[in-house]
């Protein structure tokens, strides 16, 4: 059923009040330092979770009572997102694996024990991270060698992660590991719910070239894990991480689309005069933006329908990632590289630091994280255009 507009347009009034109230003020210079980005998103998070604006997604009601500002329908997201643009506030960065891909995956695979254990604490502000990719585990997935093995009541955990995004600040951590070499390599896969804090668990920050550490690398030594937090049942982990991946590809990319809507406001600010031909741009890329939303919410769609989506999260990844390009990439032409150039980092960057030379850089990231382009184009290829499968050879499987 599609929301009445004044519906929406109430709820768009009352948050633009709320946010002239409660959105903090220049914290781009807060953030240039690691110590400010985390003190500002902590704070920013908690505010924003009493206001009830920071878990739209989530259903409205949890074992012990509503959720705050949770069961809001796609069309009421959006709008939030979009009025969480226009009034330029940092975008959750420290907490957006906890409140999508962490609890997404919680609400379809844990128990209700499970449930009442970790989602308050995603409430409270814990930090996760996703620990799937190896070093020789990225777009092949399936092949990761994290070895799990069955001890009694727990698991015992050896191996390495590699890009866990936040991974150096995470309290808790989705884990893909390996319980089994037998058969079909996803079907020797689990998924496990790790503490961070566990006995041999080292989490080191990779140092990007462009100064910021968004991601670690994780070495997991004899970690024990209880059988208790183990999501679905042993040897189904496969299944579970694509309910994680497809929040990622979807969920997470509806608030980003209707982010970087938003942000059009940056873009119009920058052309100042009316030149016709960069107006021209402007309305080209005004509309690729209103495609990438529009297939995420058809995908999200048909999601909450029950549908069949084969392919659809790898299409609006895909339109994700290229839109997001061509914004950042005309940012930096209207915006002018050389004054860009010598600009503080802002920490936790995206596509709003202020500085549209790092996020033109960072906008390259999405064309990776979560699945490459190139793997994207494979999904859509061989499940929704049913073409020939690559040959074996070249995924190395
Ligand atoms: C910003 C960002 C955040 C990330 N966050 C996380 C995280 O929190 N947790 C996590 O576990 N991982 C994370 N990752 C890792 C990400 O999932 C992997 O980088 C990604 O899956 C690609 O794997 P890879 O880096 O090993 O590259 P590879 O798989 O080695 O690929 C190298 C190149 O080969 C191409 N290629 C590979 N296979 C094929 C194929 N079959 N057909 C055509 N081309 C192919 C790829 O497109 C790519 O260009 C993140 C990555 C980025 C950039």
């Amino acid at each position: 059923m599609p929301e009445p507009y004044d519906h929406l347009d109430t709820l768009r009034q009352t948050l633009r009040a709320w946010l002239a109230a409660n959105a903090p003020a220049d914290w781009r210079e807060t953030c240039t330092s690691h110590d400010g980005f985390l003190a500002l998103q902590r704070k920013w998070f908690t505010t924003l979770i009493e206001g009830g604006w920071a878990i739209p997604h989530w259903p409205a009601q949890g074992p012990h009572g509503a959720w705050p500002g949770g069961g809001r329908g796609l069309a009421e997201q959006k709008v939030i997102y979009e009025e969480l643009a226009r009034a330029d506030t940092p975008r959750l960065i420290l907490t957006f694996v906890s409140t999508y891909h962490a609890a997404c995956t919680l609400f379809e695979w844990a128990t209700p024990e499970q449930q009442a254990k970790y989602l308050p604490g995603i409430l409270a502000g814990e930090i996760w991270c996703q620990g799937f990719s190896e070093p020789g585990a990225g777009s092949d997935l399936a092949s990761l060698r994290t070895r799990a093995e069955l001890r009694g009541d727990h698991y015992v955990v050896n191996g390495q992660k590699l890009w866990s995004t936040m991974g150096q600040f995470a309290d808790k951590c989705l884990l893909l590991v390996r319980t089994s070499s037998e058969g079909a390599k996803q079907a020797g896969l689990t998924y496990l719910l790790l503490d961070m804090k566990a006995k041999g668990v080292t989490a080191r920050p990779i140092h990007q070239i462009h100064g910021d550490e968004e991601f670690a690398e994780l070495f997991l030594d004899d970690v024990h894990v209880p059988v208790a937090d183990r999501l679905g049942a042993e040897g189904q982990g496969w299944a579970v991480a694509q309910s994680t991946l497809s929040s990622e590809r979807g969920l997470t990319l509806l608030e980003l689309s209707a982010r970087m809507r938003g942000s059009l406001w940056r873009l119009v600010e920058l052309v100042g005069g009316d030149e016709p031909g960069v107006l021209r741009d402007l309305g080209r890329l005004a509309t690729r933006i209103d495609a990438a939303q529009a297939l995420a919410d058809q995908f999200l769609a048909k999601r909450i329908a029950g549908e069949e989506a084969v392919g659809d999260a790898s299409l609006v990844k895909l339109m994700y990632a290229r839109t997001l390009r061509e914004f950042t990439s005309m940012g930096l032409r209207l915006g002018g590289i050389g004054q860009q150039y010598h600009e503080p980092i802002v920490f936790g960057g995206g596509m709003e630091t202020g500085n549209w030379m790092a996020d033109f850089m960072n906008s390259y990231a999405w064309t990776i994280a979560g699945g490459s382009d190139e793997v994207q184009r494979n999904i859509i290829a061989e499940r929704m255009l049913e073409m020939p499968r690559e040959p074996k050879s070249w995924v190395g499987a």
